[in-house]
């Protein structure tokens, strides 16, 4: 339930496996406010098999530059351009949420899959392993549902949640940030704008629609605490160095506060938590929403396997033990990154007004550095090597990508080979290798679920391998040489043909 980016994207995988399913969501219109304007590489790749990612691309702005504005001085520091190529989007986009809801919107909305906006879950109740759900109509007439699972994408103050019984603890920042979406006369284009002074940052975002300009700043201490209006944040912008810049044309200005939340576990019974129900945070590096749309896009598969019965339940443990260790890292990552940028502490504010300009020019140099950074805010290296689901075989290849990784765009072109939705098995070396015979007894009673790629010596993975990728495209089972005996025990496990 839910139909923000979360529930969307859930929905989007769920009809492309072909599963019966409801969203509801309380509010009778999408969100028409930006919100969460950068998507990610690692979301663009997961919704590529949607056939979306191109319509995003299209509609939204890659940013490659940031421009640190340092008193007098303004330092160019390159964003994303650090030559990677095993992602065919190297780049992060960005595009109002209320965009992004209208593209995965129109593509559930093709596939005959309605919103039933309007629509409030007011109970839950568990009843033997489903769970009886209460519907409130926009007129106010009830209604009950049986339904096997329950997927909470109902936000921050998720009801699943309160249902289920699971904690979110956590803490707010003391601090209120100022957000508006508006037109700068005088902003060089293209890149995200920084000006940072000992007291905090401002940042100015390419956002293009619905206004050019997202305007993200912490209110200073002894700024008045006024409503939001567009000449007090002019004297705000002004405060922390900006000149020679006019602010207009705001479509939308607010100002709140942050918190950084947790749900205790992803899971209770029937109940699934996903997105911001299960993990909320500072905005700093463009996570929420990416991370929210990646739970949906490691659960919604799981789901489907077991509704139809080709998988066992003990798959669905597999959504907590992936996504909780990704949500605590992404609200410690976050966590530092707002800290560094806003704290009042006098060793920051230092380091922000005397260090950061000297060091800022080096940072075009650092590759290492900026490439490990681009690893961890792009999302691409997230990994479950530690699931239970994640299986080396008898011999591990000398180099390539191992059991848990996401699988890389490598060679370019691969992606689309395994865009279907579903398991796809890809072998390496000669292909006399692989004869049909050699594969039958893993395929027996699979060949449904498991589409075959043999790859010739293109491949991620030296000489002979073998690699099992998953629906959501990281590797469940990796391993070198032919021998299939590792890969059998892989499949009988997690999908079996006579699940119990
Ligand atoms: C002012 C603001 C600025 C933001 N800026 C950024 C940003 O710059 N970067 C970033 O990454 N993130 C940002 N975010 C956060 C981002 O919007 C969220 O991370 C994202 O929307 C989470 O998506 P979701 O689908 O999990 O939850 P939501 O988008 O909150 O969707 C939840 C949906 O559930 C529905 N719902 C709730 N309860 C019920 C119920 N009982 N019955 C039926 N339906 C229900 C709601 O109507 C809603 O549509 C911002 C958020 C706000 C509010």
């Amino acid at each position: 339930m839910g139909a923000g980016p979360t529930g969307l994207a859930l929905a989007a995988q769920l009809r492309s496996h072909g599963t019966r399913f409801r969203v509801v969501d309380r509010s009778l219109d999408r969100v028409r406010e930006s919100r969460a304007l950068g998507i990610q590489p690692r979301t663009l790749e997961a919704l590529a098999g949607f056939g979306v990612s191109e319509e995003l691309v299209a509609r939204g702005n890659p940013a490659m530059g940031l421009r640190l504005h340092l008193g007098r001085r303004t330092v160019s520091v390159p964003l994303f351009d650090i030559g990677a190529t095993d992602t065919p989007y190297p780049f992060l986009l960005f595009l109002a949420q209320s965009e992004t809801e209208s593209v995965l919107g129109d593509h559930l909305a093709a596939r005959d899959v309605t919103i039933e906006r309007g629509t409030e879950v007011v109970g839950l109740e568990r009843q033997g392993a489903g769970v009886v759900a209460r519907l409130r109509g926009r007129d106010g007439a009830e209604e009950t549902v049986t339904a096997r699972y329950v997927v909470g994408c109902d936000g921050a103050r998720s009801t699943v949640r309160a249902q289920a019984g699971i904690g979110f603890e956590g803490y707010s920042y003391p601090q209120t940030y100022l957000l508006a979406d508006l037109e700068v006369d005088g902003l060089e284009p293209g890149a995200v704008h920084s000006y940072m002074t000992g007291r905090g940052m401002l940042f100015f975002f390419p956002l293009g629609s619905p206004a050019p300009w997202r305007m993200l700043a912490m209110r200073p201490s002894d700024a008045p605490d006024t409503k939001v209006t567009l000449p007090l944040l002019q004297g705000i912008a002004e405060r922390y160095g900006v000149r020679g810049l006019t602010l207009r044309d705001p479509v939308w200005m607010t100002d709140f506060r942050l918190h950084n939340r947790g749900a205790a576990r992803y899971r209770s019974g029937p109940f699934f938590l996903a997105g911001d129900a299960a993990h909320i945070h500072s905005p700093a590096g463009a996570q929420g929403m990416n991370t929210g749309i990646q739970d949906a896009l490691n659960l919604g598969w799981k789901l489907a396997l077991v509704c139809r019965g080709a998988a066992r339940e003990e798959l669905l443990d597999t959504y907590g033990a992936e996504r909780a260790p990704v949500g605590r890292d992404v609200r410690r990552f976050t966590d530092r990154a707002f800290v560094i940028g806003t704290s009042p502490h006098p060793v920051l504010r230092f380091a922000r007004a005397r260090l950061v300009p000297r060091l800022a020019p080096l940072a075009g140099h650092a590759t290492a550095p900026r490439r490990r950074v681009f690893r961890t805010v792009s999302e691409l290296g997230i990994h479950y090597r530690r699931s239970p689901a994640s299986t080396t075989g008898p011999r591990r290849p000398r180099r390539g990508p191992r059991a848990g990784d996401r699988l890389p765009d490598l060679p370019r072109g691969l992606h689309d080979r395994v865009a279907a939705p579903g398991w796809h098995l890809l072998l390496t070396g000669p292909p006399h290798l692989w004869p049909d015979e050699r594969l039958a007894p893993v395929l027996a009673g699979r060949a449904d679920l498991v589409t075959v790629h043999r790859l010739g010596d293109r491949s991620p993975w030296p000489g002979v391998a073998q690699a099992l990728v998953r629906p959501d495209g990281h590797l469940g089972y990796v391993a070198r040489g032919i021998e299939q005996g590792g890969l059998r025990a892989y499949v009988d496990r997690w999908l079996p043909v006579e699940p119990a």
